[in-house]
């Protein structure tokens, strides 16, 4: 038997398949893998080994909201394709054998726990296109009464600019891979085409690419030092592109404004051991 995980994230999607350990793990894009799910797995499939018939279990976290009893899901930043507005998981996932929907910062801390960076009191946050956090307690994963705790991207933060999900002045809005280049244009009134223009401009020393990237780090810190003083963490793993790509600038250099902000203990803040995998090694764990 076999098993099937999949992490469908704000870009690239990672499909990997095994018996055991993964013993082949693939990379599409989202957009590419959300248009026809079924046919893009079965492709895969044909690939190896197994059949269809030769999987068991399959596991799938995805960046962005899901509504569990429809067993759909709504991709926050695919959505310039109609389309793509409202994805069933459930439908085409489930033929492939028997489905779990978990949150994919569950299944990061999980996956970081197991086979990462490991802690018995430990939060996973991920900077991508969204900000999230997954938690280990005493050594227990925490999944809320719908799997969904730690939306730490919707916390409220210290200003009002609108975020993705239409309120007001949460991390999100100012940090987010999503968000981060209308920050710079509303707030500092200059447009970036992309993050990595914006982050070149702030290494070439341009003015107003200094001030985005100071906003963020300011809106970082007070949200860590808000999640160090609700979770008392001993130990923050940073996973996602935003976070990973630009960690010295966003995380390193704020630690020490976060120690004098934060009430509670100063956890050990670390990057993610298994770089892009974590969610998909986590997803491994809720598989036989
Ligand atoms: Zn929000």
């Amino acid at each position: 038997m076999a098993f099937l995980c999949i992490d469908i994230g704000g870009t690239n999607t990672l499909i990997g398949l095994g018996n055991g350990d993964f013993e082949e793990k693939n990379r599409m894009k989202s957009k590419d893998f959300l248009s026809d799910i079924e046919s893009n797995i079965t492709k895969v499939l044909e690939t190896t080994d197994y059949s269809k018939e030769d999987i068991e279990d399959v596991a799938v976290a995805a960046a962005g909201p899901m509504d569990r009893e429809k067993g759909v899901f709504y991709p926050p930043n695919l959505s310039d394709s109609s389309e793509l507005d409202e994805i069933e998981l459930e439908s085409s996932l489930e033929k492939f054998g028997d489905l779990q929907i978990i949150n994919d910062c569950t299944a990061a801390v999980k996956g970081e726990y197991e086979y990462g960076k490991s802690s018995e009191n430990m939060v996973y946050i991920t900077i991508s296109s969204g900000i999230g956090l997954g938690a280990i307690f005493n050594g227990d994963l925490v999944s809320g009464a719908d799997g969904n705790f730690g939306e730490v991207g919707h916390m409220k933060v210290n200003g009002d600019l609108e975020c993705g999900c239409g309120g007001l002045g949460h991390w999100e809005a100012y940090s987010s891979g999503n968000r981060m280049l209308k920050m710079a244009e509303e707030l500092f009134d200059k447009r970036f085409d992309s993050a990595i223009q914006l982050f070149e401009a702030y290494q070439n020393q341009d003015y107003k690419a200094e001030l985005a990237v100071q906003k963020m780090k300011e809106v970082n810190s007070e949200a860590l030092a808000n999640i160090i003083n609700l979770y008392n963490p001993d130990k923050i793993v940073f996973g996602g592109p935003v976070a990973l790509n630009h960690y010295s600038i966003l995380i390193e250099d704020i630690e020490e404004k976060v120690e004098e902000m934060a009430v509670n203990k100063m956890p050990e803040m670390v990057p993610a051991e298994l770089e892009d995998q974590s969610v998909l090694y986590g997803l491994r764990t809720f598989c036989h």
